[in-house]
């Protein structure tokens, strides 16, 4: 299975992949941190499609085009914002894994780049949040076989060294 998951340190905003994962906010109207990255990176064509969804429920994704990004796709997930851990937080991070995931499915996709959601400004503890997001990945690589390759994009040196502790590498 290691050779379909991998861990990077650096810009989502720069992999090439049929699709990459926005940590969106529920408006789905832009945001700071990779979000506006993201933004920034594809177009403000993206932003246009993105206010016809309407909103996006916490732990939900909807999928666009990806305009002048490399990826073809943004799969843009609304994570929990962290509020002591006791509000549902660690379910909510899962299910924005696993609906990303459906969404694959459904568009046929079969490359995926991962931020670590809601670990930014949202304040979820990235030493929590990695175990969760690493098991819902290897879940779906393990009932997905169409799954090529998932890449988890750390944007620092000490997220990567989290991802990779969880990991067990
Ligand atoms: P959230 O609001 O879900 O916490 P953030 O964008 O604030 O989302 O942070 C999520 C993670 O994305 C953080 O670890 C942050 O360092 C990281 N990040 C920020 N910019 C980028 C980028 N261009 N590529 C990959 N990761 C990024």
């Amino acid at each position: 299975m290691t050779e379909r998951l991998r861990l990077i340190q650096g810009d989502i905003t720069h992999v090439t992949a049929d699709a990459i994962v926005n940590a969106a906010n529920s408006s789905l109207g832009g945001g700071g941190g990779v979000d506006g990255a993201i933004h920034r990176a594809a177009g403000k064509e993206l932003l246009a499609e993105c206010l016809t969804l309407g909103r996006c429920p916490t732990g939900q994704a909807r999928i666009t085009r990806g305009y002048r990004l490399p990826a073809a796709h943004v799969i843009h997930a609304v994570g929990p914002v962290w509020q002591g851990g006791k509000h549902n937080e660690d379910a909510l991070l899962a299910s924005c894994y696993r609906n990303a995931f459906a969404l694959m499915e459904k568009h046929g996709l079969r490359t995926v780049a991962f931020p670590s959601i809601s670990t930014g400004i949202y304040g979820f503890p990235i030493e929590r949040a990695a175990p969760i997001a690493l098991r819902e990945i290897r879940a779906a690589l393990e009932q997905r076989p169409e799954l090529e390759q998932v890449t988890v994009v750390l944007f620092s040196e000490k997220d990567l060294k989290v991802y990779q502790q969880a990991l067990g590498v």
